[in-house]
């Protein structure tokens, strides 16, 4: 929880060609309303004008932002630049779908202006792919990396999933394994999470799978962070790892450090201040929105102060960094952690926490169940 509060630019774009059965981001397999989408984000993007900016991060997420064409995209940095001021060396990320990228599309994504490119690998592994429903193949996977690389990306992050049923610690240390081949600058390491409004989660409550338990979970979590660690990689966050904290990921660290945030596009959340609000998460009631010439706001909240607190903590705890205590008084209130002092002083005991030079900072097993953090 740094001090220097720049805001981020997010823009979600919701189409995929194809659902994975895991998924629960809002996106839609039409692909007939992106040129109307696109309307409405530029109107939305106007409708903002100059309320959050300078901005010094640009993520296009989604739902998959590379089936759009390379026009598209350039379109929408193009109407980024023209209603917001970024500032001159802003991170500009765009995730992509293995599937979707060769070189010289790569080459002229670089030249359009994205400046790190986040692919969703999930896994080497074809049986995996095929669990997850994904659309590619391990070959598109490995081609997608060097293509990237050779396109000229120096900032390249993978995402992948650990703990699918079945799925060993061999099989598994087996991608990672192969992960670092490429020497990529950030990977994402997830845990395959079960969430009960998805095909998966339906077929998981139906008793089709088990899943790891606790104990394989956290053994999971602590032989990946070992891993990177000694390969060089720094565990900054619960799921994520940086080959140098200059590669972490500054958008993504405005979601833990409590920085204002503009979301735009269907689904997508805001926060500026102690507000937080977030878009419809349905095409058709975002385009209705925008044409009746509202903001596509579905619903909104005021935090008050003890939230907050509770939040910058929880947040704070999910990185390696911590929580700066000073920073924490200016910013909220001065007594809360004194309020929270016994149990922090028993989670430093069991060796969750640790608490030196001003800093309050999860132990890697603390990071491990950061989750359970939250609750103290
Ligand atoms: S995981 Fe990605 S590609 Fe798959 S449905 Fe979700 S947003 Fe689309």
């Amino acid at each position: 929880m740094d001090s220097v509060k720049t805001p981020g630019l997010y823009i979600h774009i919701p189409f995929c060609l194809s659902k994975c059965p895991y998924c629960d981001f809002y996106s839609s397999t039409s692909f007939s309303a992106i040129s109307d989408f696109l309307d409405a984000l530029f109107k939305e993007m106007e409708r903002y004008g100059h309320r959050f900016d300078p901005f010094d991060t640009v993520y296009l997420g989604g739902g998959t932002p590379s089936l759009l064409s390379l026009e598209q995209l350039e379109d929408i940095l193009m109407n980024v630049r023209k209603n917001f001021h970024l500032i001159s060396n802003a991170e500009i990320t765009l995730e992509a779908n293995p599937a979707d990228l060769n070189q010289s599309l790569l080459e002229s994504i670089l030249e359009i202006g994205f400046n790190r490119i986040n692919i969703g690998i999930q896994s080497f592994d074809e049986k995996v792919l095929d669990f997850l429903g994904r659309r590619h193949s391990v070959r598109q996977a490995i081609s997608a990396i060097e293509a990237s690389r050779k396109a000229g990306f120096h900032n390249i992050g993978l995402d992948l999933i650990y703990g699918i049923p079945g799925q060993d610690m061999a099989l598994w240390f087996e991608t990672l394994k192969q992960a670092v081949t490429f020497s990529p600058e950030h990977l994402s390491c997830y845990q395959l999470t079960i969430e009960s409004n998805t095909p998966l989660g339906r077929r998981y409550q139906a008793g089709e799978f088990s899943i790891p338990g606790e104990e394989l979970q956290y053994e999971f979590f602590m032989k990946t962070s070992q891993f990177l660690e000694h390969t060089g990689y720094i565990h900054y966050e619960v799921s994520n790892f940086a080959r140098g904290m200059e590669y972490s990921s500054r958008h993504n660290q405005k979601y833990w450090n409590h920085s204002p945030y503009l979301g735009l596009g269907p689904s997508a959340h805001s926060f500026q201040g102690n507000q937080r609000w977030w878009n419809h998460r349905s095409l058709d009631q975002y385009l209705a929105t925008i044409k009746a010439g509202d903001f596509p706001i579905q619903g909104k909240e005021a935090l008050t102060m003890e939230q907050l607190q509770l939040e910058a903590l929880y947040l704070g705890l999910r990185t390696k960094n911590g929580i700066c205590l000073q920073d924490f008084k200016n910013r909220y209130d001065s007594d809360f952690l004194s309020g929270k002092k016994k149990i922090l002083e028993k989670l430093e005991e069991e060796g969750f926490l640790s608490i030196r030079n001003g800093r309050l900072y999860p132990t890697p097993t603390g990071l491990a169940i950061a989750d359970s953090l939250s609750l103290i």
